[in-house]
């Protein structure tokens, strides 16, 4: 995503004849929608598709869901679960979701409080459009997962960026502070984050927590990689944290943790306040998520806890795979805690622009990533960082590194600024 000037008119319609004959010039699309371009990571996808590229660009699985859970997907079909659920989700799943987040996510709700969505993205910008005003302020940290600033813009709120500073991406309580005022209403958390992969700490959290109380704000926080993590490191969520009860939109969904990215079904949980205004904006938006997909869910978060074990080992092996790989090519690599991105910087790689990178990966080696300026509101600080994703399956993983040997600097002696690699791993948060 890149943002655009909004007070620059960046559409201009095509001039029919007649329109230059009445000199009328055709009403063009919102400020709004021309704020913001589409996702450079969904583009990077259609790239790839049309180069045959490796897809390690968007994040999604390649692999396929636990059979029970398609099973169950099937046979709601089979048994007529066709029509429109309750708009903000059957009560099977509100309460399944309910126990889950009182034991996982150590959050005590209940199924008032929870609004099943088409994915954490509807819920992302349902809740900022039911909690945001325009003249409010939203802090963001940086760099961050694109959706979060074309969500702030379409609630109308002002962002206000935070840098996670290179290699460890803390937060830092003086930086974090200097960006809360009056106007704060919420803060966007993103814990296992994306795309640096930092698993924030109870110690950060509990930074966040003590502004949100002093500034009377919000925590919108995006969990969707809540199990996805490595290293001993722990899933811990804002919402638990004593203070947080009534101030804490929790999202989180199925996608990820069940690999099935294209049926559409998150989660929000938040105070019941929050919750009506958020059931209304849903309701309007998608009315409701789909139905036998909802009765699949419901049977996803009965799985065994060694289905979560088994998903983070071979989550890791693949972190383990394509880490090696990169840092061969020459890319700097920030070893993930967390979710299944690498982040790079590509300095020594010979490429000054992200764009020309990624161009360069999926048209001449045949793999894709997402350029890093699409995580930063000023596309200039990511020009020397890129982003690749592990969530496929080995084999594919593979056949990538196959490729990026062909991407090594050894490979590549013709280039004038290149030098050859130092091997260099730091781990996001060590
Ligand atoms: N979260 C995934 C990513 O960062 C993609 C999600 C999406 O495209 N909706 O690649």
């Amino acid at each position: 995503m890149a943002y655009l000037d909004s007070t620059r008119h960046d559409y201009e319609g095509t001039l029919t004849s007649l329109d230059m004959q009445v000199g009328i010039m055709r009403k063009g699309p919102s400020t709004r929608a021309s704020g913001f371009t589409e996702s450079v990571i969904r583009e990077m996808t259609r790239l790839c598709q049309a180069h045959g590229a490796v897809n390690l660009a968007q994040g999604f699985p390649d692999f396929d869901p636990p059979l029970s859970i398609k099973r169950a997907a099937a046979t709601a079909i089979s048994k007529g679960y066709n029509q429109y659920s309750t708009t903000y989700g059957t009560m099977g799943l509100r309460k399944a979701i309910a126990r889950k987040v009182k034991s996982y996510n150590h959050i005590d709700c209940n199924m008032d409080e929870i609004t099943v969505t088409c994915g954490t993205t509807e819920g992302m910008i349902a809740s900022e459009l039911a909690l945001l005003d325009r003249g409010d302020e939203v802090v963001i940290f940086e760099p961050f997962y694109e959706n979060y600033g074309p969500d702030a813009i379409l609630s109308g709120a002002k962002c206000r960026y935070v840098r996670l500073r290179e290699p460890d991406f803390r937060i830092e309580e003086e930086t974090l502070k200097q960006a809360f005022n009056r106007k704060t209403k919420a803060v966007i958390i993103n814990t296992p984050h994306n795309p640096t992969g930092r698993v924030l700490t109870s110690q950060e959290l509990g930074l966040v927590r003590d502004l949100c109380q002093d500034y009377d704000s919000y925590a919108i926080t995006d969990e969707i990689y809540e199990h996805i993590m490595y290293d001993g490191h722990k899933h811990v969520s804002i919402g638990s944290l004593p203070g947080m009860e009534d101030r804490t939109i929790t999202i989180s969904g199925f996608s990820k943790t069940y690999s099935v990215t294209g049926w559409r079904v998150g989660y929000v949980v938040a105070p019941k306040p929050l919750t009506s205004a958020i059931r209304k904006v849903h309701d309007f938006l998608t009315v409701c998520a789909p139905t036998p997909l909802q009765e699949a869910c419901t049977a996803a978060l009965q799985l065994p806890e060694s289905y979560y074990e088994q998903l983070r080992e071979n989550y890791r092996k693949g972190r383990g795979m394509l880490v090696e790989s990169l840092e061969n090519a020459g890319f700097g690599v920030f070893k993930p805690e967390g979710a299944y991105y690498v982040w790079t910087t590509t300095d020594r790689t010979g490429f000054k622009d992200d764009r020309k990178l990624a161009l360069h990966l999926i048209t001449k080696v045949g793999v894709g990533g997402v350029p890093g300026s699409s995580f930063f509101h000023n596309p200039s600080h990511g020009r020397l960082r890129f982003r690749f994703s592990f969530s496929k399956k080995p084999e594919t993983i593979r056949r990538a590194i196959k490729r990026l040997e062909k991407f090594s600097p050894n490979h590549l002696s013709g280039r004038s600024d290149h030098r050859m690699p130092r091997r260099l791993a730091m781990t996001a948060g060590s």
